[in-house]
């Protein structure tokens, strides 16, 4: 079990700046989810986690101590990446157990632990099995068991569940949650899949271009994005977003695009120029009336909710609605919009505006 903490971490490959200055501390237990689109800089930051990349410049501490120097085998983590390497000549329990036996551990220890650690995947039945017959997910439940086995204080997964199909995705995810639940143990798990993260994770770090645009809880990341990058970048279909322009002062609680007045949680912080007012698709609702107005240019049927694509004069707005309201193509509708949820945006910057809704969720980001 461990803390993990890193600070202003940085990593420049010649001319290049991989990652720019990370800090966020990853509290001991939790599954912990680095997310980003690829070559966002993931890998490399948990890359220098672990030890396996010096950084160029700033602080990893693991439980409190600064483990700068310490190279990787001496960190006390353990690895599963997506090409899960196994030995093809030895069987399921020599896999599993080789880490213990190069340990020097008692062979009657080996025996009980990888006991254990089978019992906890439910691979008893195959201990005995060459390798090479496996599934893919089998395959990863042993490359699973033979980093569980050594106990370490942590787990690093670097988009384990990568070269498997949907399907076998999600049950492995479920495992995968279900394990660390009984394990307890703090893992940190590199993906570009947003909604893999949001499923699994109890915190995410979401990264762009070596930056650290908001680490949080999924639900607050959800609700309310730090930035226009993470409300497009999470969420399908993302956060619509309806550009505006003019003067929003601190305090302000409503914003006029064209006629339409919409409310809004009051700004902490005003803006003066062009903005954007964010909302999720499913906190638009159509109506008769409505001062905002929009046609209809497409719907998708997806079963219970229907998602409705209408563009009105301050950019295209996607609905998500019941599949029973009928909407016509080509129809004019009014479109009502929560106004508990809305976020704004300063577009010049990119960043969300603080507000009496989002202000702890957005100075934690
Ligand atoms: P992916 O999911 O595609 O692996 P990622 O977010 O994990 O993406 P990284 O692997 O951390 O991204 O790479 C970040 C950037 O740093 C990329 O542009 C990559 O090309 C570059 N990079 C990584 N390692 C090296 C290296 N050893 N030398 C030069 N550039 C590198």
């Amino acid at each position: 079990m461990a803390q993990i903490k890193i600070e202003h971490l940085r990593k420049d490959f010649g001319a290049f700046t991989a990652v720019q200055s990370s800090t966020f501390t990853v509290e001991d237990g939790e599954f912990f989810m680095l997310l980003g689109p690829s070559g966002c800089g993931k890998t490399t930051t948990l890359r220098m986690m672990a030890g396996l990349e010096l950084p160029s410049s700033g602080r990893v501490y693991i439980d409190g101590e600064e483990v700068g120097q310490k190279p990787a085998s001496q960190r006390d983590i353990a690895f599963v990446f997506q090409m899960f390497a196994l030995y093809p000549h030895m069987n399921v329990r020599r896999n599993i157990a080789y880490p213990l036996i190069s340990q020097g551990m008692k062979r009657a220890q080996v025996r009980e632990r990888v006991a254990e650690v089978a019992r906890i995947l439910g691979i008893e039945a195959m201990l005995d099995k060459p390798v090479g017959g496996l599934s893919g997910g089998d395959r990863q439940r042993v490359a699973l068991g033979r980093a569980i086995v050594r106990e370490p204080k942590a787990f690093f997964m670097d988009e384990p569940l990568g070269a498997l199909d949907a399907e076998f995705r999600e049950r492995m995810s479920e495992e995968l949650r279900a394990l660390h639940d009984r394990m307890g143990a703090t893992t940190v798990y590199v993906t570009h899949d947003q909604l893999e993260a949001m499923q699994m994770g109890d915190k995410i770090v979401v990264m762009n271009h070596g930056v650290v645009e908001q680490f949080g809880v999924p639900q607050d990341i959800y609700d309310w994005p730090a930035t226009m990058f993470v409300a497009d970048f999470i969420g399908a279909p993302p956060m619509n977003m309806l550009r505006g322009h003019g003067m929003l002062g601190a305090g302000a609680d409503h914003v006029m695009l064209g006629d339409a007045r919409l409310a809004m949680p009051a700004l902490r912080e005003g803006v003066a120029g062009d903005f954007a007012l964010g909302v999720r698709p499913e906190h638009v609702r159509l109506s008769d009336s409505g001062a905002l107005r929009g046609e209809v240019l497409a719907t998708e049927y997806l079963g219970t909710t229907q998602i409705v694509t209408l563009r009105t004069a301050f950019g295209e707005v996607k609905a998500r609605i019941a599949s029973d309201r009928r909407v016509a193509m080509h129809e004019t509708a009014g479109l009502d919009l929560d106004a508990r949820t809305l976020s704004v945006f300063d577009t010049a910057t990119g960043r969300a505006l603080r507000s009496s809704a989002n202000e702890g969720v957005l100075s934690h980001g």
